[in-house]
């Protein structure tokens, strides 16, 4: 197989069933691609308690600065009901010109592409001008615990340094080059419970409903917003996700209501000013909306999720200039520096390196048909190819 081709990557990777927690062949796969091109591959396995173990690989060519990572995942989401497909989702068949499989734009695209563009350069130019490493996990659709956070760990500790990553996750709304993503937003949630006096519905001096409270303090985490956003931000937002009670009487006064919540901020916030606020504001509600006028303050407690979001931007002229001019060389279009959409990998990978993200178009993204047009794969190589030269060029200037 000729790796220069990312068609052929995407088919070989789609054809391995790695839907998370299983390797499915994936990895051997692309360590086969890899190995070839002079790469040294080490596959990693990741273990934590009460979780199934993970496979993840390493691969590196060269052994000096500057140091350029490619990150990103193999394993894939459950392709659901097989019989909804018009093309089943580990048969990687093409019709009508798009390639149609489970992981094709989220994202054994992106590393198809990738691995096609590495093997071009080299055919071109010889070995890279420093060297380029694949960090590819198999835990990215699920937990996140046992990837690409513990082998970034494990790479550093071995004395791993980079001076770049890209994320090839898919980026683009509508067509490849609109979207580059140079952040992303944090994340928080949490669950309040509130305590009032369970009593008759008709005798209700007696009682004291927590469903009163539960609603004043919820919509005091909903308004006013938290702020107006930033110039690469949009403004955060914090949703009520649920409010339960599960009362089954007509005649009972509830003594307990529990709401929950979740809040995507901008880098006006960290994870913690963030969690500030939000007692901030329920204790003032609490204080000054008892359940009853004149009884007391409302009674209630607060559990955080675990393991928040934090939020990031990667201000790096080199980087985001390098990808943003290739984008323009290969595509002809100005691609958008956004924030926007969920959290990824790329929030563990910012504390190693600056980490920009560029990938397919993520239209089909977990869906049924999940799909790619082969004209795309082809750019794609060409864009990740051209930002290769690019960065190589760059970082040796400065
Ligand atoms: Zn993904």
């Amino acid at each position: 197989m000729s790796v220069v081709d990312p068609v052929a990557n995407l088919q070989a990777l789609i054809r391995c069933p790695s839907v998370t927690p299983a390797e499915g062949g994936a990895l051997t796969a692309l360590e086969a691609m890899l190995q070839p091109l002079g790469f040294t591959v080490e596959r990693m396995v990741a273990s934590e308690a009460g979780m199934p173990d993970i496979e993840n690989l390493y691969a590196r060519i060269g052994t000096d600065g500057p140091h350029l990572m490619f990150a990103g995942h193999t394993d894939v989401v459950p392709p659901g009901d097989e019989a909804s497909w018009s093309h089943p989702p580990f048969a990687a068949e093409i019709a009508d010109g798009e390639l149609f499989g489970r992981g094709a734009v989220d994202m054994k695209g992106g590393i198809a592409c990738f691995v096609a563009a590495v093997a071009r350069h080299i055919e071109q130019h010889g070995a890279p001008k420093g060297s380029i490493s694949f960090l590819i996990t198999g835990d990215e659709e699920g937990p996140a615990v046992n990837g690409t956070t513990k082998l970034l760990k494990w790479a550093a500790e071995k004395g791993e340094r980079w001076d770049a990553c890209l994320v090839g996750e898919p980026t683009n709304p509508d067509a490849l080059g609109d979207m580059i993503k140079i952040g992303r937003r944090g994340s928080v949630s949490g669950k309040v419970v509130v305590h009032g006096v369970q009593g008759h519905a008709a005798y209700p001096h007696l009682a004291d409903n927590a469903v009163r409270g539960a609603l004043s303090l919820a919509s005091s985490l909903m308004d006013p917003p938290f702020d107006a956003g930033t110039p690469e931000f949009p403004a955060s937002n914090l949703e009520v996700t649920t409010l339960d009670v599960g009362n089954p009487a007509t005649n009972v006064v509830p003594e307990k209501a529990t709401f929950a919540f979740n809040i995507r901020f901008n880098d006006t916030w960290t994870a913690d000013t963030v969690k500030a606020e939000i007692l901030r504001r329920l204790d003032a509600a609490a204080a000054t909306n008892p359940l009853r006028p004149g009884r007391d303050a409302t009674r209630y407690e607060i559990t955080w999720a675990d393991r928040p979001s934090h939020v990031f931007l990667t201000r790096n002229d080199a980087l985001i200039g390098s990808l943003a001019a290739s984008v323009k060389e290969i595509t002809g279009k100005e691609p958008k520096l956004s924030t926007t959409g969920g959290t990824s990998d790329a929030r563990f990978i910012k504390d190693y390196c600056p980490v920009v993200e560029f990938g397919l178009v993520g239209q089909t993204m977990h869906m049924v048909d999940e799909r790619v047009a082969v004209a795309d794969l082809e750019t794609l190589t060409r864009i990740y190819g051209d930002f290769i030269t690019r960065w190589f060029a760059d970082a040796v200037i400065h």
